[in-house]
């Protein structure tokens, strides 16, 4: 086997945490670890007729399979480079009347390519497809009945013409998907579109404070550094977003990964004093009060989401704005209930187009993120781009090119250059450092330039408010 790429890492074995990555080499923040292309991989069942099944592109108008009339893709060259792992899959669906769900032809492909190139170790893969970890054991009755109508499912699929698995196997895939499914989100980030499995990456431990962070990108996984990393240095990501307490971030990862997070940050509760700061000195509120304030904002959390998912956004506003009323005078301002509370009332009026009460909430949001997160964050990067072009649409130009040259700065490491979402920020960085110095030599003129630019061509809408929350690393259920 060659290490196809992996030249620069290495396999361990821990006491009690199991395998792990380390580096071979040193590494510099942005810096690309290594690229895997999916030993397989999936778009969701609702999603398959809007997404290309090779490249997991969002695109306008797809080519559909003409044998299957199944699997849809942008261009000759994407179905061409799917046709190696599609040929079975397509003759499958044709016999069987219908596709199967995403489970099963996850499963179905994954063991296609083990017929094709047999068990143990593939090309570039550090660890066998079968060898990777599975809870299979530790399922409890739900699951393992789930497990048992996939496997049901599954046979009824695969073609008897085929390499014929036996039981333990197939069972055993299933759960290697549940623990190792990797979510594949669309171009820009802002969506789940599939699934795939990694072998490599999955190799990489958890840290809540991790050193590296992973980005699909052109139909691969980039592992990339976050900060600078020595030989011998064990590689970590973070399957979890960092902006909770330490206690809700132990109490998810052992609910979906089934493990007790013993990190630094975790171990010390490092920055939780700041996730719940409360206001100081002579106007220091009493700990009831401070109860009441954070139950209220639970409760508002709870109205939100009801009324976002009934796309209700001038309520949001408004239980934003009073719960707000309520935090302000309580809440330090790194709280995460009062970030929270920001953070939607911000998304929610730029898609309301009310930019200048977005563009003070969402200043706020980012001062105190800046604080809370790692400064290459993609979360945070994500975050301070909204902020930048909440900005630039509520005309405060000087305030937004600077959010957006800081957003630039953080994509630049956690998604590099060639990913969509860095190169648009390019591109409004330089269309903001124009108008800008527009603004610098004559603000008058700049005001009757933006003011006919806004009549003569309406902003661009921001998009809907979404109400999944941003893709989760894996595919888990919540
Ligand atoms: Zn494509
Ligand atoms: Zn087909
Ligand atoms: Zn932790």
């Amino acid at each position: 086997m060659t290490k196809g790429g992996m030249e620069s890492v290495e396999l361990f074995t821990t006491e009690g945490k199991g395998r792990g990555l380390k580096a071979q080499k040193e590494f510099l923040p942005g810096d690309v670890i290594f690229a895997e292309p999916a030993y397989a991989a999936v778009v969701f069942d609702s999603l398959t007729h809007v997404i290309c099944h090779t490249c997991f592109k969002r695109q306008e108008r797809l080519h559909r399979c003409g044998q299957c009339k199944f699997a849809h893709y942008c261009d000759r060259t994407c179905q061409r480079a799917a046709w190696l792992n599609h040929k079975n899959e397509c003759s499958a669906i044709k016999r069987h009347g219908k596709a199967p769900t995403e489970n099963i032809r996850l499963a179905a492909r994954i063991l296609w390519k083990m017929e094709r190139e047999g068990t143990g170790l593939s090309e570039g893969c550090l660890v066998a497809i079968e060898e990777l970890q599975n809870h299979v054991d530790s399922f409890g009755e739900e699951e393992k009945k789930e497990l048992r109508a996939d496997v049901e499912s599954f046979l009824e699929f695969w073609p008897p013409h085929c390499q014929q698995f036996g039981m333990q196997l197939i069972s055993r895939i299933f759960g290697v998907i549940s623990c190792n499914g990797f979510t594949l989100s669309d171009q820009r980030g802002l969506q789940a579109v599939g699934v795939g499995i990694f072998p490599n990456l999955c190799q990489a431990n958890h840290d809540c404070w991790p050193n590296c962070t992973v980005i699909f990108n052109n139909g691969k996984i980039e592992l990339r550094a976050l900060s600078k990393i020595s030989p011998g240095d064990e590689l970590t990501v973070s399957y979890v977003d960092f902006l909770s307490l330490s206690e809700e971030r132990r109490t998810q990862l052992k609910k979906q990964y089934y493990f007790d997070c013993t990190c630094e940050h975790c171990k010390k509760q490092l920055k939780d004093d700041l996730m719940l700061a409360v206001k100081a000195g002579e106007s220091k509120p009493s700990a009831d009060t401070v109860k009441e304030v954070i139950q209220l904002s639970k409760d508002t959390l709870e109205k939100i989401n009801k009324a976002r998912m009934e796309g209700h956004y001038h309520e949001v506003v408004k239980l934003c704005r009073d719960c707000l009323k309520k935090q302000e005078p309580v809440l330090g301002d790194t709280n995460i209930y009062l970030l929270r509370m920001l953070s939607i009332a911000s998304e929610v009026l730029s898609y309301l187009q009310m930019f200048e009460e977005a563009a003070d909430y969402a200043k706020r949001m980012v001062d105190g993120y800046l604080k809370i997160y790692h400064p290459n964050n993609a979360q945070l990067g994500m975050a301070v781009m909204r902020a930048g072009v909440t900005h630039w649409h509520a005309g405060l130009i000087e305030a937004g090119h600077g959010l957006i040259c800081k957003a630039y700065a953080i994509l630049l490491i956690t998604h590099g250059p060639s990913h969509p979402i860095t190169k648009d920020l390019e591109v409004m960085r330089v269309q903001t450092e124009m108008e800008l110095r527009m603004f610098q030599q004559n603000e008058f003129m700049y005001y009757k330039m933006r003011e006919a630019a806004l009549k003569n061509q309406k902003i661009q809408v921001m998009p809907e408010p979404s109400n999944e929350n941003a893709p989760s690393l894996f595919h888990k259920k919540e």
